[in-house]
């Protein structure tokens, strides 16, 4: 009897979703005793492991991880690696901390081996919280791009990220011109986009710092690329609406801006969207467009509370973002910490089911990749995280007196954070262990 030697299993408890739970109560697959047979970075199947034939088992080689719980790797849909290094940083809201934290701190990232190493630790960082694809910004500068992709790729991760496009309102180390912007994003665009597992984005960072000449090329640029991403930040803080609407006073509102230059579609992502008229949420179902909910960061720069709800209703997909450096933390699980409570000011609730859809297969779809990645249905790309059920005393406490599924995962989702992660999967090969 040979191994199957081109083949890997891990014997855990097993979670995936293959649908929204908040809808369809077949969404959630829990496999108590499960097994997850990976072969050539692939999934082969998740199935229960009382259910192999002993032949089968004997020819596996199996990982042990029982008593641990298997998740999809966390999917992070905003975050800037740049401000890695400035996260909580003190006593702003978004307009003044852009000009006192984030654009100093982006200078910095103009020499390339600075760059480097900050990709390098980004890209253990997401690791070390179990993220495993993320969408990020970089900075103006073309070869902090290089560096994250470069980062990125020797972990075979399935990264998006593109150069920052700004070209007004900025300090002038950190203004492109329009014409360099598309040439430079272009440049990028064929180096990068589909190499290996990568993808890139047309990133004008919002619309107060670009030029409508600016803004139309990143438009020619989607239209050249029909499959490229469009990552930007949408109605974040209310002054920062008020100068959109000051700089744009022809357009009826802060979308109307992106998707008057063609920036709205199904490969679009719009960080925030936390103060948007009806019009507005419209525009985003209508154009199939995507929004990345990002409560630490809403939080931590009193920005206001995301309406999961309604947009949800509207049929618009929903990503978790951590969006660090306003964001506080890399974690997902604290995350979805916040969002629960985001939730809990507005009289809704965010159930550890759908927060965990939301971070897995809910931000695959948000980011048009569900038929790759977000849970373990065969083919999938195996990308996966194991997490101790309780990383502390308290934990432990917490989990001992949970009584369900339902119980267990949310108080996970609450106590949750780096600690609780124990390995990382990309494409299935294993990219950290805390042990
Ligand atoms: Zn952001």
């Amino acid at each position: 009897m040979t191994a199957e030697a081109d083949t890997q299993a891990y014997r855990a408890s097993v979670l995936y979703f293959v649908a929204d739970p908040q809808h369809d109560a077949q969404a959630t697959h829990f496999l108590e005793d499960g097994l997850l047979v990976i072969r050539d970075g692939k999934v082969v199947e998740a199935i229960d492991y009382t259910s192999v034939p002993t032949a089968r088992l004997k020819r596996l080689p199996i990982t042990d991880y029982r008593g641990k719980l298997l998740l999809p790797g966390f999917i992070d849909t905003h975050i800037h690696f740049p401000q890695t290094e400035m996260i909580a940083s003190y006593g702003e809201q978004l307009l003044a901390w852009l000009n006192t934290y984030t654009f100093p701190t982006e200078r910095k990232f103009a020499n390339a081996d600075y760059a480097r190493q900050r990709a390098d630790f980004f890209i253990q960082e997401l690791l070390r919280n179990g993220t495993t694809t993320a969408m990020v910004f970089a900075t103006v500068y073309p070869q902090s791009v290089d560096a994250l992709f470069n980062a990125a790729a020797q972990k075979n991760m399935r990264l998006i990220t593109g150069k920052v496009m700004m070209d007004r309102n900025a300090p002038d180390y950190l203004r492109d011109t329009a014409q360099q912007s598309y040439e430079d994003s272009k440049a990028l665009i064929k180096k990068w986009h589909h190499h290996g597992r990568l993808l890139y984005a047309v990133t004008p960072r919002f619309a107060p710092t670009s030029t409508p000449e600016q803004l139309a090329l990143a438009g020619r640029l989607l239209k050249e690329f029909p499959d490229v991403y469009l990552q930007t930040h949408l109605s974040e803080n209310k002054n920062e609406i008020a100068w959109v609407e000051s700089l744009f006073p022809e357009r009826k509102n802060y979308l109307d801006v992106y998707a008057h230059y063609g920036l709205t579609g199904s490969h679009s992502v719009f960080a925030h969207a936390v103060h948007l008229d009806s019009d507005e949420i419209h525009t985003l179902s209508a154009s199939h467009s995507a929004v990345a909910f990002c409560p630490t960061s809403n939080l931590f720069l009193g920005s206001g509370l995301f309406r999961l709800r309604p947009l949800k209703n509207a049929g618009i997909r929903v990503g978790m973002g951590t969006d660090v450096g306003a964001g506080t933390s890399f974690s997902l699980l604290q995350t979805l910490n916040e969002g629960y409570k985001v939730q809990q000011l507005q009289g809704e609730k965010l159930s550890a089911r759908e927060g965990l859809y939301q971070a897995t297969l809910g931000g695959a779809t948000a980011l048009s990749l569900d038929d790759k990645i977000g849970n373990f249905l065969p083919g999938k790309e195996a990308d996966f995280v194991v997490l101790d059920w309780a990383a502390t005393p308290l934990q432990q406490l917490r989990q001992s007196q949970a009584h369900s599924l339902d119980e267990k995962l949310f108080a996970l989702m609450m106590q949750g954070d780096d600690r609780n992660i124990l390995a990382t999967y990309v494409n299935g090969t294993r990219v950290y262990s805390r042990l």
